[in-house]
């Protein structure tokens, strides 16, 4: 299976906002005029049983729900889209595996860690799922993986990873659920706000549901979280309305290019570069695409 990971990058302070940017696929053909979009319209996500080691009692379960519930709550003034809770499972396997249950798990170690130096997961990168340890970047708060068709950028699994392990300095992201006070950097605890579970999962369901991160500070979708941050447990009226507008009722997805999607075929039919074609078929391998939403550096 041929994947390839899209990692976007933290570039800061462009000065310009948008109110939305919707995931650009990448394509056989090396463009990207196909957007990352669920087909289906009732979409189950599943947590981890583990939980959150960290979180009291049962309140990061609830958290989660409450950021997919904001969604849903948008969706209730425009769309048909629905996010059903599914039941909580074990071991949970990021990415498109024996089956498609779009995860949301805490990664409590991290895989530098939890493997082997000999272990053979280390060059193939599936130690995450091997041992369910974090094996992302250190700064990175939590991330999505979504696994799509490169053909049509339809979406077959999301799953939403938050990273509880220890950093190579040996601090980790506290994640809490409490609204206030934010918690003083070094003196996090359960008591204040450190990384907060509902903030950050709203977030990355907005990758979930096929959303990009956009410039500024004040979107759902903004790259960086800073530690006490509760604002993106609110979605923001662009990051709602490019939901809105990708998923309207009654009607299907709406492509982000609708000509440049058309042209893509075109030439994949006249170079048959794309995989395999079986009668008249294109068949692509699914690609990856990862979004994280980052720590934002405190000033020194
Ligand atoms: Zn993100």
């Amino acid at each position: 299976m041929s994947r390839a990971v899209l990692l976007l990058l933290l570039v800061p302070g462009l000065g310009w906002a948008q109110p939305f940017l919707r995931t650009r696929a990448l394509s056989n053909t090396g463009d990207s005029n196909l957007c990352v979009t669920w087909g289906v319209r009732k979409v189950t996500y599943r947590m981890d049983a583990a939980g959150s080691a960290k979180t009291p009692v049962e309140a990061e379960f609830t958290a989660i729900d409450n950021a997919f519930a904001s969604w849903q709550n948008v969706a209730r003034g425009c769309s048909d889209f629905e996010f059903v809770r599914g039941a909580r499972i074990m071991n949970p396997k990021v990415g498109r595996g024996s089956a498609d249950d779009n995860v949301v798990t805490f990664r409590e170690e991290n895989c530098r860690e939890a493997v082997p130096l000999t272990d053979a997961c280390q060059s193939d990168g599936s130690c995450g799922n091997k041992y369910g340890c974090w094996e992302h970047g250190d700064a990175t708060i939590a991330l999505t993986t979504s696994t799509y068709s490169t053909r049509t950028g339809v979406v077959f699994d999301s799953d939403i990873e938050f990273n509880a392990g220890a950093s190579a300095d040996g601090a980790r992201f506290l994640f809490t659920t409490i609204s206030s006070p934010p918690c003083v950097e070094g003196m996090e605890s359960v008591f204040c706000t450190a990384y907060d579970i509902q903030s950050t999962a709203t977030h990355e369901i907005g990758h979930f549901v096929g959303l990009d991160h956009v410039n500024g500070t004040s979107s759902t979708m903004a790259p960086t979280a800073p530690l006490g941050e509760l604002q993106k447990r609110v979605i923001d009226p662009g990051t709602a309305s490019g939901f809105c507008g990708t998923y309207p009722r009654g009607k299907p997805p709406v492509p982000c290019d609708e000509l440049a999607q058309l042209k893509n075929k075109i030439t994949a039919r006249n170079t048959g570069t794309l995989g395999c074609s079986c009668d008249g078929v294109l068949v692509a391998a699914p690609w990856l695409a990862v979004f994280a939403l980052r720590r934002r550096r405190s000033a020194r």
